[in-house]
């Protein structure tokens, strides 16, 4: 149906021609052909002067836009990721107009709220379809629209060229121009270049931060870290989950220190303070990035951090290990160490070796219902101790998805079952938790 209409509209608005060169495309123009109803679209209204002499007053027909590069941007003026989003995208905007590229942005504004619309767009240059317009919403189905903020590129030709390029925006800023799966291609390739000439300077040096701090705010010169192998631990006090996972990092550092010096932590702070911050890593025996370093943006871009805890181990020669070293950290602890592709073979060789004295079936005092057999599990949680696990061996009733680590099935239960209570701290504004991570909203 939408099809259909889009086709009817098409007629209506646009000339043959396009349908001739496409006709199988449902591209673009088509959708401005939506915008074109009822033959034009208005600038944001407080948009700056010379640009409203340019487009000769507030309505502008979509003549304008053609032959050149459009954005469709989908936004929602209150919602945090898209004001966050904006900045960046004005910035690229405005490289691009400086060097005379033909690139408009007509923004699609889902908002209810006239007023918050007015105040967030109001410094922006761009074309906006009028709050409330029966085309958003066909537009956000013909693009089946499913995130927020979302950029739709067409092209100079009319065809639709990306669905959303927010994030390669975020990411490579102008240097994603035109928006074309080949300049992704490109990106990808250049990305790939950087992480192999990646080493710990180039990543945790920046202008003349080029240190980390010890306890007592000692600062300690990244070179003195360069050959070791570090754990970058993004973490906040006012999360949970990474208040919970904090001891068994502990745990696992004084056991791996104690066998190899050349290791290092460095928790990188989401805190909302100094004072969080100074209590949280009073409770660490590691190093830290300052509280407010300007160098945690950077690490957070480069490794796509988007929940706490996370773990990413750095080699010795700078290059990322994994960026699944918490994960690494909850199964196997210290045994873990140093989290590369060769020592998680060892570890399930350790594994299927160490299975090898077990039982294959037991009976629980835990679970008295049924036997319970050896079984390779992912994605269960002991029901002994509470602790997710991502694969491993599990003491497995199938009937009653009941699980018990080895561990827990073989050692006497020894009572140990729940950690302390967790403080009730006020959730962080702008992130979610769902227990295991907290991710921003
Ligand atoms: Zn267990
Ligand atoms: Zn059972």
């Amino acid at each position: 149906m939408l099809c259909s209409l889009i086709a009817n509209r098409y007629f209506f608005c646009l000339r043959s021609t396009i349908l001739k060169a496409n006709p199988n495309i449902c591209c673009s123009l088509q959708v401005l052909a939506f915008i074109t109803e009822p033959t034009s679209i208005s600038p944001p209204l407080t948009c700056s002067a010379s640009f409203r002499k340019k487009l000769s007053g507030l309505q502008v027909p979509v003549s304008e836009l053609e032959g050149k590069i459009v954005g469709l941007y989908f936004s929602l003026s209150a919602y945090s990721p898209c004001v966050d989003f904006s900045p960046k995208l004005l910035e690229v905007y405005e490289k691009l107009k400086a060097n005379g590229e033909s690139f408009e942005v007509v923004v699609i504004p889902l908002d209810d709220d006239e007023e918050s619309f007015k105040q967030d767009f109001k410094n922006m240059p761009w074309f906006s379809l009028p709050i409330g317009d029966k085309n958003v919403g066909k537009l956000a189905r013909y693009f089946e629209l499913s995130t927020l903020p979302t950029l739709v590129i067409i092209g100079a030709d009319g065809k639709t060229v990306s669905k959303n390029v927010a994030e390669a925006i975020e990411e490579h800023g102008v240097l994603a121009y035109p928006f074309t799966p080949k300049k992704f291609e490109e990106l990808i390739e250049i990305e790939k270049a950087k992480e192999k000439a990646q080493t710990l300077e180039s990543i945790l040096i920046s202008g003349d931060r080029n240190f980390v701090i010890g306890k007592g705010g000692t600062e300690i010169p990244v070179s003195d870290l360069v050959g070791k192998n570090i754990l970058l631990y993004f973490s906040a006090h006012w999360c949970p989950p990474c208040r919970a996972f904090l001891p068994k990092l502990v745990e696992a550092y004084h056991k791996i220190k104690a066998k190899d010096d050349a290791f290092e932590v460095i928790f990188i702070s989401s805190d909302r303070d100094q004072g969080a911050f100074d209590e949280f890593f009073s409770g660490m025996p590691w190093l830290a990035l300052p509280f407010g370093d300007s160098r945690k943006a950077s690490l957070s871009r480069r490794f796509k951090v988007q929940g706490i805890p996370m773990l990413i181990a750095i080699g010795p020669t700078g290059q990322t290990v994994t960026k699944e070293a918490r994960d690494l950290v909850m199964q196997h602890g210290a045994n873990a160490y140093p989290f590369t592709e060769e020592r998680l073979k060892e570890i399930e060789a350790e594994s299927e070796e160490m299975a090898k004295g077990w039982p294959q079936k037991l009976k629980s005092a835990q679970h008295e219902e049924h036997e319970l057999a050896l079984a390779r599990r992912k994605d269960y949680t002991c029901d002994g101790c509470d602790e997710p696990e991502e694969e491993g061996w599990s003491f497995y009733c199938e009937a009653c998805n009941f699980d018990l680590h080895p561990k827990c099935a073989l050692e006497e239960d020894k009572g140990a079952k729940s950690d302390a209570k967790q403080e009730q701290d006020p959730p962080q504004e702008g992130w979610v938790c769902d227990g295991y991570v907290c991710k921003k909203a």
